[in-house]
């Protein structure tokens, strides 16, 4: 005989239902079959629902008590045909009344013991068995309906009552003896008390129910159709990655599901275990598909076979220096919670013996402080121990498999994965089986972790980049073209997922968890909602990616004030924007730090030269030991822009006039021609050789006239470069008649730094350089005489648009 069991979402609907029919008639067609149904999908919540509103004097449990008539009915409408419909209704309305009136009941008395809970959700399976036994002989199947409560006997623990076998398996064993039809349909969960009053086996329960009607029955087989494919390396409700476990052993399994893995109720493996049974997890949804083979030993070598998680749980500590060398503590300790019925999921001692921690579910946490409390309050009073410390919002997540103990550094591996992602670990605990090492973490962490353990240990090591970009004009623009043009490639050859989670312009911004389709970028952002930088970095912070990446790509010094609160959420940054790195040094310093601090790369390639690699360049010399004793640079393309084409018979007005009009100057040509731009990028190059500096301590030989100095507005500073045509000639004449040509010199030397207008004679490297080209020379103490170069476009926005992408490609590859 082979058991099957159908879950709540397998039979949420009539359609669902008849996927459930026929799935068991292919079944029945080859063996004899015990079928066990789950309540229909929702229905244990509802009424649990139900019976909580009544005892609260809250009458709206009859609206829910309504809902759950009206989901029973609609399904027998759909699936009993006319001429049987009036009696299975009947029937139901019977069982409903039975409902209602318990129901009325804990309304009027304002109680709800777990025994009349009981009562009350026991209904769901009731209803739910006698519903598709009914529909099955609609279809000319041979069932029959066996209510459950006649062949499991519990204790009277209500709500999770334990099942005494002896008596169990003896009924069980009795009715298949005497039972001839080819189906048996069974409900799950419920169960009856030695003395006949109803009982549950807990959340979850039909799987045990079918686990111990195929121990009892010597199933060839237990199948467990529920709503996903098997058992998965994780939640996959979680962690899109996930897939299934095509075989696990035992222990495995029941590791996994003590940890969370709701796909199976922890109980289900012990009935099993001894006998052997096989347990098949399949997909009522997608029967074809594997689904996973539980069995005494897997075939499977990874010795990790899953990580799971459980959500809910209070951390508790109990510490004192009254704890050293006393024996007995953690005897009264967990004495104490096992009076209260309280599970302890971890445990973890330090060998000080000074405190003791263990994690338990939330809703036990106030039980378990007093119970504590109370046990040790002598020792409390005294200062020996410590009022116990409960913190809430906690979760365990833990790594599953039987080989681990054979197989080296995982535990570091899990824990230095998880670090590096900014998960806070409070707790850790490995026994020394080594099937399981779990950590307590926050809540607020669980997706992240699952998600980077998971590619850790599960993926072919392909690494998301989740990005979160500020700013789609000129380089954004042509950031995300980019991006969108080598997002296969970077799959492919660097196992990079480059993702674009946001996009904000000036006025609005948008969201999509799945990233944003990069075809049709301004039709989802004009869709969006309006810009709100707050709740923008809210988002970002609950969504709480591994790998995320906030890309500025504005000249906004707002958006450069955020830097900090996105490092200290672990998210890196990279920008464009020059502002924050030149603002004041200690401003610089703290962005550095907390980068190094939160573990979140800081990077801005692009604030000098563009795309050219500059300051990775310094960078690398730095960290590989060398010394920066002097750069000279130019690093203006607007200014060479202008110096390469004024001469006597283009005048200076005329020059600086066509550079705006072709986009080389900032709209107000006074930040590039007063030179503070090139103080900006040389300070920025100071600083990353190591040198304490700040804007001020630059100096600016300026070659404005006074009067262009002195003006207010852009109209009047472009007017005093028509009137002193003569200053300007007077520069560039001087110049040619040295043979030399005018370049906006950048200097670093020696600590000190300065900008200024020189004559560059022609064997001079700054000679030709040509359009809006940047050079920069670095002397350092390993290039003494023969100076480091690097040159090429420093200005526009593809190359900008570049340096941005191979700063966040930096990342990805760390
Ligand atoms: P049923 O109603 O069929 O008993 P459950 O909801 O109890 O189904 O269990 C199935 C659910 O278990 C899945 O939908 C999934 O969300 C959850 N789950 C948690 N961990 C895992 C895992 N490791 N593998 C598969 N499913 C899991
Ligand atoms: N219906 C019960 C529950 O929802 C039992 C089960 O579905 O396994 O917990
Ligand atoms: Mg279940």
């Amino acid at each position: 005989m082979k058991v099957l069991k159908f879950g709540g979402s397998s039979v949420a609907s009539s359609e669902n239902i008849n996927k459930v029919i026929s799935i068991v008639k292919d079944s029945a067609n080859k063996n004899k079959v015990a079928v066990v149904v789950s309540a229909l999908g929702g229905v244990t919540d509802l009424l649990l629902e139900a019976g909580n509103l009544a005892c609260s004097g809250n009458k709206d449990y009859i609206k829910t008590f309504e809902i759950i008539e009206e989901k029973h009915v609609q399904v027998v409408r759909e699936l009993i045909p006319i001429n049987n419909q009036s009696n299975v209704l009947g029937e139901i309305k019977k069982m409903l009344n039975k409902l209602e009136n318990t129901l009325e009941g804990v309304f009027l008395i304002n109680e709800l013991s777990n025994k009349t809970s009981d009562k009350i959700v026991s209904f769901g399976e009731l209803f739910s068995s006698f519903i598709i036994a009914n529909a099955m002989q609609t279809n000319n199947l041979d069932a029959v309906l066996k209510n459950s409560q006649e062949l499991i006997v519990t204790n009277n623990n209500f709500s999770n009552a334990a099942v005494l076998f002896p008596k169990t398996n003896a009924n069980i064993e009795d009715f298949f003896k005497q039972n001839n039809s080819k189906i048996v349909m069974l409900p799950g969960f419920v169960a009856k008390t030695e003395n006949g009053e109803v009982s549950t086996l807990g959340r979850g329960g039909s799987d045990y129910t079918s686990a111990i009607i195929a121990a009892a029955t010597n199933a060839s087989v237990l199948e467990i159709w529920t709503d996903v494919s098997g058992m998965y390396t994780a939640n996959p409700k979680f962690v899109r990655e996930a897939f299934p476990i095509p075989n696990i052993s035992y222990q495995e399994a029941m590791e996994l599901s003590h940890f969370g893995a709701k796909v199976l109720y922890p109980p289900t493996i012990q009935p099993i275990l001894k006998k052997e049974i096989p347990i098949c997890i399949k997909n009522t949804f997608e029967p074809d598909a594997e689904g996973t083979l539980i069995t005494k030993e897997s075939s499977n070598n990874n010795p990790i076979k899953g990580i799971s998680h459980i959500e809910n749980m209070a951390l508790i500590t109990l510490e004192g220096s009254g704890m050293i060398g006393i024996p007995g503590i953690s005897k009264r300790l967990f004495e104490a919670l096992s009076l209260e019925k309280i599970n302890v999921s971890l445990i973890t001692q330090a060998s000080s013996e000074h405190s003791i921690c263990f994690a338990i579910s939330n809703n036990d946490a106030l039980k378990a402080k007093t119970a504590i409390d109370t046990e040790f309050s002598y020792e409390i009073e005294h200062a020996k121990i410590e009022p116990v410390i409960v913190e809430e919002n906690n979760a365990i997540i833990a790594l599953v498999g039987d080989n681990m103990k054979s197989h080296q550094g995982i535990s570091g591996k899990m824990f230095s994965t998880l670090g590096r992602n900014n998960v806070n670990i409070r707790a850790i605990a490995q026994g020394a089986s080594e099937k399981n090492i779990s950590a307590v973490i926050l809540h607020k962490d669980i997706k992240k972790a699952l998600n980077t353990l998971h590619s850790e240990f599960f993926e072919n090591q392909t690494k998301q980049l989740n990005l979160f970009v500020v700013g789609v004009g000129n380089v954004g623009g042509k950031l995300l073209e980019q991006i969108k043009q080598q997002q296969a490639f970077l799959l492919k050859n660097l196992r990079l997922q480059v993702r674009v989670i946001a996009l904000t312009n000036s006025k609005k911004m948008v969201f999509n968890e799945d990233g944003i389709d990069l075809e049709n970028w301004k039709v989802a952002l004009e869709k969006g909602t309006a810009l709100n930088m707050d709740l923008f970095h809210q988002k970002v912070t609950d969504l709480n990616h591994r790998n995320s990446i906030f890309v500025d790509n504005t000249a906004n010094e707002n958006i450069s004030k955020l830097y900090a609160s996105y490092l200290k959420e672990s998210v890196a940054v990279v920008t464009c924007n020059k502002i924050a790195c030149s603002s004041n040094y200690t401003n610089y310093l703290n962005l550095k730090q907390l980068a190094r601090e939160y573990n979140a790369p800081f990077l801005f390639e692009t604030n000098v030269g563009a795309g050219l690699p500059i300051i990775d360049t310094l960078k690398n010399l730095i960290a590989s030991g060398d010394k920066v004793n002097k750069i000279q640079a130019v690093l203006s393309g607007s200014l060479n822009f202008v110096f390469n084409n004024f001469n006597e018979e283009n005048s200076f007005y005329n020059v600086v006039e066509q550079a705006g009009i072709q986009g080389y100057t900032e709209p107000d040509p006074r930040i590039d021609l007063s030179g503070v731009d090139v103080m900006r990028k040389i300070l920025i190059l100071a600083r990353e050789s190591g040198t304490r500096l700040e804007l001020y301590d630059i100096e600016n030989d300026s070659f404005l006239p006074k009067a262009s100095l002195a003006v207010d507005t852009v109209p009047e500073f472009i007017e005093t470069l028509k009137l002193e045509a003569e200053h300007f000639n007077k520069i560039y004449k001087k110049a040619a008649a040295n043979n030399c040509r005018l370049k906006f010199v950048a200097e670093f030397d020696n600590g000190k730094a300065k900008v200024g207008l020189k004559e560059i004679p022609s064997n001079h490297p700054f000679y030709n350089l040509d359009g809006s080209d940047n050079i920069v020379l670095f002397f350092t103490d390993r290039y003494p005489v023969q100076p480091l170069i690097i040159k090429g476009a420093g200005a526009g926005a593809d190359v900008t648009a570049s340096g941005l992408f191979a700063d966040i490609i930096r990342i990805g590859n760390n």
